[in-house]
C-alpha cells in the first residue's frame, strides 16, 4: 500500500490541483467538524486537541496562515495533514475529500515511472461504494423480517442485542435468488457494476443472482467508514457452503488489506498506540462492547504484511516507537501455528508483539458470554510477549528430563532469541531460556550468538554458511547500511549520485563508517565506472584491515533484491538509511518550537514551524518510500 501511495503522491493528482485544494479550503471549517474552536485573539482560534488528552485548550489554528499547531503534543500541519491525522486517511484520500468539499474537480496524471497496476477507474470506486451503501440498507431492513428469525437468534445467543446489531449494521440475506440484484438494478446500478462489486454473480443460466443467500451479514468498512464488502455467516444446516463467505477480490475490496472493525477502532488504536487482533466478526463486536475498543479482525485470510502496513500507519501516528500489537488466539494447534507465523511477521513490524490466549480456549465472544465484559478486558491485559509464547511452544515439544532433549530444545529455541529485534533484551532472554531449560547460561549464550551470526546452532542439519567478517545483519539498520555500501561498490553508475548525496554521518556501524569514508576518499561512487578497478581503489583507500576485508565481501555479496537493481531500489535503500536521522531532527525541532514564545518571537516561531512541516513531509515521503521496497 505504501508503494502505491508514493506513486499516487508522485503522479496521481496534479500539483496545481493540490495547490488549489489548499487555497480553497477553509482550515477553520475543516477542523470545526471535529474540534470546537473559539477565538484566541489576533484572528487565531483555539480548542481542545484531538490528538492528546487535555483540559485547557492548547490546540491553535491560524486561518490566515492556513496552519494548525498544538502546543501540548507538538502535532501540527495544514488542512490535508489534519485529515490524515484525525481521520487516518492517506495523503491522496485527504486531498480527494477536501476537493469534494470545495467542489474542485481533480485531474489525475499517469505515473509512467511505475508499472501499470489495476486501480479503480475514476468514479468507479464511488459507484461501487454507493452500491454497497444501498445493499447495507437493504440487508439491514431484511433483518427484521420473519424470514430472518434464525439470524436474530444467532446474534442474541452470542450476547448481541438490537442496538449492537444496529451499531455494526448487521443484516440478513433473504432466501431468494435475486431480490437484492433486482432492488439495486431498480436503483440504477448496472449489471457490470453489481458483478464488479461482488454483490451479484451470473448464474448458470446467465441471469444475474445475489451472491449471498440465507446468511447473516456484516458490512466490512474501510478506514474512512465506506462499506466495501460483506462477511456472511452460515445459519442453516442445509446450507452446504462454507461457514463464512466473504466478498471476493474487487477493485475496492482487497482481503489482504481489510481489517474488520478498523473504522470504529482507528481512533482508539492511534490514541492508545495499541491494537488487538481477534479472529472473527463476533469477536470484534464482543471486544468493543466489553471495553476493548482497539479490536479488529482479518476477513477470510491470515494476518499478513499488508495488514501490518495498515496498522503501522495508525500506530506510527501516536509518535510511539513501541506500538503494541496484541494477537488473541485460541489455544489450539491452529492458533499456535498462526501465532508463530505472526512471529515471522514481527520482524517487519515496528511495534512489539504480544499474544493473549484464553486459558479455557474460548474466543473473546464466548468469553464475554460465559464470564462477562471484565473477563475480556482481563484476557487482553494478561497478554504476554510473543517471544515468550513462542519459546514456551518450542520448549514444550522436548523432554527436558533428558540431556538430549534439553540440548535439542536449546538448538531450536536459540534462533528465536537471536531474532529478537530489541538487542538489549537478548541477555534477559538468554537467562530466561537457560532457566527454563535448566542449563548453564554459557552454552545457551553461545547458541544464541551462533544463531545471530547466521551459523547453525551446533550439530543442526542446516547447511553451514561462511561466517561473515562482521555480524552484519545484527539490526535492520546495519542491514540497510550494508545494502547501501553494496550498491555503491557493485553498481556505482546506477547508485553513485544518490549514494554520495547521503551524508557519511548516516552510517553508524564502525566498520561501515570506515568503508563509507574509503569510498569518499576514492573519489566518490558517482565518479566510478565500476568493476574490479573500483573495488581495488576503495580497498586501497581503506584505513584498516577489517574495512578492507569487508570491501571484498560486500563486492560479491548478492543484493537483497530479486533481479536487477533499479533506481527505485536505490532510492528505497537510501530512504531507509536516512529515516532515523530525519526523525531525530524532527524531535529536536519540536522541542525547540515548544520552548519558543509564539507571541514575542512570532517570526522565528513560524520559520521553525515551516521547517518542521517540510521535514515532516520529507519524513512521510521517506517512510512510504522505504516501506514500499525492502
Ligand atoms: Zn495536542
Amino acid at each position: 500500500m505504501y508503494a502505491e501511495e508514493v506513486a499516487e503522491m508522485a503522479g496521481r493528482i496534479r500539483d496545481e490541483d493540490i495547490a488549489l485544494v489548499r487555497e480553497r479550503t477553509s482550515i477553520a471549517e475543516v477542523i470545526s467538524d471535529t474540534v470546537t474552536l473559539k477565538s484566541a485573539g489576533g484572528g487565531n482560534l483555539k480548542g481542545l486537541c484531538p490528538f492528546h488528552d487535555e483540559k485547557s485548550p492548547s490546540f491553535n489554528v491560524s486561518p490566515a496562515r492556513n496552519v494548525w499547531y498544538c502546543f501540548g503534543c507538538g502535532a501540527g500541519g495544514d488542512a490535508i495533514k489534519f485529515l490524515m491525522d484525525a481521520e487516518h486517511l492517506s495523503f491522496v484520500e485527504s486531498v480527494e475529500r477536501l476537493a469534494a468539499r470545495a467542489g474542485i474537480q481533480l485531474r489525475y496524471v499517469e505515473d509512467d515511472r511505475s508499472a501499470p497496476r489495476p486501480r479503480p477507474q475514476q468514479g468507479q470506486r464511488q459507484r461501487l461504494v454507493a452500491a454497497h451503501a444501498a445493499a447495507v440498507d437493504f440487508y439491514r431492513a431484511q433483518l427484521s423480517t420473519a424470514g430472518a428469525r434464525r439470524a436474530r437468534e444467532f446474534l442474541a445467543e452470542r450476547g448481541f442485542d438490537r442496538a449492537a446489531a444496529e451499531r455494526y449494521g448487521c443484516g440478513f440475506a433473504p432466501d431468494a435468488w435475486d431480490l437484492l440484484t433486482k432492488h439495486l438494478r431498480q436503483q440504477g446500478f448496472t449489471h457490470d457494476e453489481l458483478v464488479t462489486a461482488g454483490l451479484s454473480r451470473p448464474s448458470r443460466s446467465g441471469s444475474l443472482i445475489d451472491r449471498f443467500r440465507r446468511r447473516l451479514l456484516w458490512p466490512i468498512r474501510d478506514l474512512t467508514g465506506d462499506v466495501i464488502g460483506f462477511g456472511a455467516r452460515k445459519l442453516f444446516d442445509d446450507d452446504d457452503g462454507p461457514k463464512y463467505l466473504n466478498t471476493p477480490e474487487t477493485p475496492i475490496y482487497k482481503k489482504s488489506h481489510v481489517l474488520y472493525g478498523i473504522d470504529q477502532a482507528k481512533r482508539e488504536i492511534a490514541k492508545q498506540g495499541k491494537v488487538v487482533v481477534v479472529e472473527g466478526y463476533t469477536d470484534v463486536m464482543a471486544c468493543h462492547l466489553a471495553g476493548v475498543p482497539t479490536a479488529v479482525a482479518t476477513c477470510g485470510t491470515a494476518f499478513g504484511a499488508d495488514h501490518i502496513g495498515v496498522l503501522r500507519r495508525l500506530l506510527m501516528d501516536t509518535d510511539a516507537v513501541a506500538g503494541e500489537i496484541i494477537f488473541t488466539f485460541d489455544g489450539d494447534a491452529a492458533g499456535q501455528k498462526a501465532a508463530l507465523r505472526a512471529f515471522e511477521d514481527d520482524q517487519r513490524f515496528v511495534g512489539r508483539t504480544f499474544i493473549a490466549v484464553s486459558p479455557d480456549n474460548m474466543d473473546p465472544c464466548e468469553l464475554r458470554l460465559a464470564k462477562g465484559d471484565l473477563a475480556v478486558r482481563d484476557l487482553v491485559a494478561r497478554r504476554e510477549p510473543l517471544v515468550d509464547f513462542a519459546l514456551r511452544h518450542v520448549i514444550n515439544r522436548y523432554d527436558l528430563d533428558t540431556v538430549d532433549g534439553r540440548v535439542e530444545a536449546m538448538r531450536r529455541a536459540a534462533p528465536l532469541v537471536a531474532k529478537i529485534k530489541d538487542r538489549e533484551k537478548r541477555p534477559e532472554y538468554v537467562r530466561k531460556l537457560a532457566g527454563d531449560l535448566g542449563m548453564e547460561i554459557e552454552p545457551v549464550q553461545r547458541a544464541v550468538l551462533a544463531a545471530a551470526n547466521g551459523q547453525p546452532a551446533g550439530g543442526s542439519t542446516a547447511p553451514a554458511r561462511p561466517a561473515p567478517v562482521t555480524p552484519s545483519v545484527d539490526s535492520p539498520r546495519s542491514m540497510v547500511e550494508r545494502e547501501a555500501l553494496k550498491l555503491a561498490l557493485q553498481e556505482p553508475v546506477l547508485a553513485g549520485p544518490m549514494f554520495d548525496a547521503v551524508e557519511a554521518a548516516e552510517y553508524r556501524h564502525p566498520v561501515h563508517v570506515v568503508v563509507r569514508a574509503a569510498i569518499a576518499a576514492a573519489g566518490g561512487a558517482a565518479s566510478a565506472a565500476g568493476g574490479a578497478v573500483w573495488i581495488e581503489q576503495v580497498r586501497d583507500a581503506c584505513e584498516d584491515l577489517a574495512g578492507q576485508a569487508l570491501v571484498g565481501e560486500l563486492a560479491v555479496e548478492p543484493l537483497r533484491i530479486d533481479g536487477e537493481p533499479d533506481p527505485r531500489y536505490v532510492s528505497v535503500t537510501m530512504a531507509h538509511l536516512q529515516w532515523g536521522s530525519v526523525t531525530g531532527r524532527i524531535k529536536d525541532l519540536k522541542s525547540k518550537i515548544q520552548r519558543i514564545n509564539p507571541v514575542s518571537n512570532k517570526d522565528e516561531y513560524f520559520a521553525l514551524f515551516g521547517e518542521l512541516l517540510s521535514l515532516e513531509q520529507h519524513a512521510r515521503a521517506l517512510r512510504e518510500q522505504a516501506a514500499g521496497g525492502l
